[in-house]
């Protein structure tokens, strides 16, 4: 029996139940910008796996890539024999990363895996061991990412104290009344309260938070933030891995900040749908660790390389930049034709295709509205749209959708989504 109800209750049954669900559906194979579940019905994926899809499901250049290194190795481990996808891809990626410096690369398997080797490595660059990370900001499920991470539920829920030395400044945003300067002054707050600036080895933000909402972070924040470690010696990492691999329009969102990270983390779409990240920065930085200090069996896995290289081709040949920032415009103005009819849509924000709806009860942005934006994911999903939530609350609608959706997929989707919107009031 390959029901979605079947399958689902031995997945409850064999599962570990922390490992969550956000939609009641079994996948079965998937394309460009659909999944087809396992009893034959077709979604338009919104998603693209939190983030990971900029180049849709099975793009056929990935696929062949991917096709073709099989036939020649899968594993080696890079620490006992290099091979040159791992070497020519972080040859791209330091060309790419924003930064007018030397800069060299390392590849590991996940985000949460990638910030934390940046954070080991601004350690050891600076000789200092204080990090400071953001409210809402989202870095990962291990144990240091977690205490990075600004939001305990459910993530680090039960699991008691996450490891120390982490300290929390306000993230700039205008709708909930923290200013830039407030959020400046929170970091005085912290070298005043907690840690003084000569312990900071670094400040990890998101060029736009991801999970904690689809906020962009001001680029005169940004500004005055590279002014302030410049200040103080500590490096600042930009956390990359959800905005990165040209999903705001640019190849990285800090193209659009105005001022350069000294380590950049990136993961997702980097290679379409295999598990590849990494952290790229000032060469004298990543060298700071000895050799030995950095790798992992399966970090920058060959057949992972080769799709990231082809993901680097197609967002050429499609010219997905470009693209990206048409799919912006598109949602958005979309987005604020909804906004127009339904005054619990408090908010559209973003940068380039990653947009998102911010909802609150009554249109009063102070008010949540949780339970409504379920009910649109859920309502959205049985009209065969995969969409997903985000925020401290829950109440965000964001749009992950791969830059190789069609005009006529993207008006559709806003199309359900404003159906379903009709439908809630
Ligand atoms: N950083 C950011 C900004 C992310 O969005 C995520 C994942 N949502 C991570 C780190 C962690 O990545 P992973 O799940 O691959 O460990």
């Amino acid at each position: 029996d390959k029901s979605n109800a079947s399958l689902l209750q031995r997945r409850a049954d064999a599962v570990a139940r922390g490992v969550s669900q956000i939609h009641p559906i079994v996948a079965e194979r998937a394309q460009g910008c659909t999944v087809v579940d396992v009893e034959g019905r077709e979604y338009l994926d919104f998603s693209g796996g939190i983030a990971v899809l900029n180049t849709g499901h099975l793009h056929p250049k990935v696929v062949d890539a991917v096709q073709a290194q099989l036939g020649k190795l899968t594993h080696t481990c890079f620490q006992v024999l290099a091979y040159e996808p791992y070497i020519a891809l972080c040859e791209r990626i330091n060309a790419l990363v924003p930064g007018d410096f030397i800069k060299k690369s390392l590849l590991v398997t996940t985000g949460a895996e990638a910030v934390e080797n940046a954070v080991k490595i601004a350690r050891a660059a600076t000789g200092r061991a204080g990090v400071i990370a953001f409210t809402g900001g989202y870095h990962g499920r291990t144990m240091m990412t977690l205490s990075m991470t600004g939001k305990k539920v459910p993530y680090a829920a039960g699991m008691g104290l996450m490891p120390g030395g982490v300290y929390r400044a306000r993230f700039p945003c205008a709708l909930h009344g923290v200013s830039v300067d407030d959020a400046l002054a929170s970091i005085e707050q912290v070298f005043k309260n907690d840690a003084e600036p000569r312990d900071i080895a670094t400040i990890v933000i998101e060029p736009v938070q991801g999970e904690g909402g689809f906020h962009p972070c001001p680029p005169r924040f940004m500004q005055q933030l590279r002014a302030l470690c410049d200040r103080h010696g500590i490096l600042l990492i930009a956390d990359e891995v959800q905005t990165g691999a040209g999903r705001t329009g640019s190849f990285f969102a800090m193209e659009q900040m105005g001022v350069a990270a000294d380590l950049t983390t990136f993961a997702k779409s980097i290679a379409g749908g295999f598990p590849l990240a990494g952290v790229c920065g000032r060469a004298e930085v990543m060298d700071a660790i000895a050799p030995g200090g950095l790798g992992g069996t399966y970090a920058g896995n060959p057949l992972a390389c080769a799709a990231a290289l082809a993901v680097l081709e197609v967002f050429e040949e499609e010219r997905l930049l470009e693209r990206a920032r048409v799919i912006g415009e598109r949602l958005q103005t979309g987005l604020q034709a909804l906004q127009a009819r339904h005054r619990q849509i408090v908010e559209v924000r973003g940068l380039g295709a990653m947009q998102a709806i911010e909802l609150g009860e009554q249109g009063d942005p102070r008010v949540p509205a949780t339970a409504l934006t379920a009910r649109l994911v859920a309502r959205a999903r049985d009209r065969g749209l995969i969409l997903l939530s985000c925020g401290a609350y829950g109440n965000i609608l964001r749009i992950l959708v791969p830059l190789t959706v069609s005009d006529a997929q993207l008006d559709r989707g806003l199309a359900i989504l404003g159906d379903c919107l009709d439908a809630a009031d």
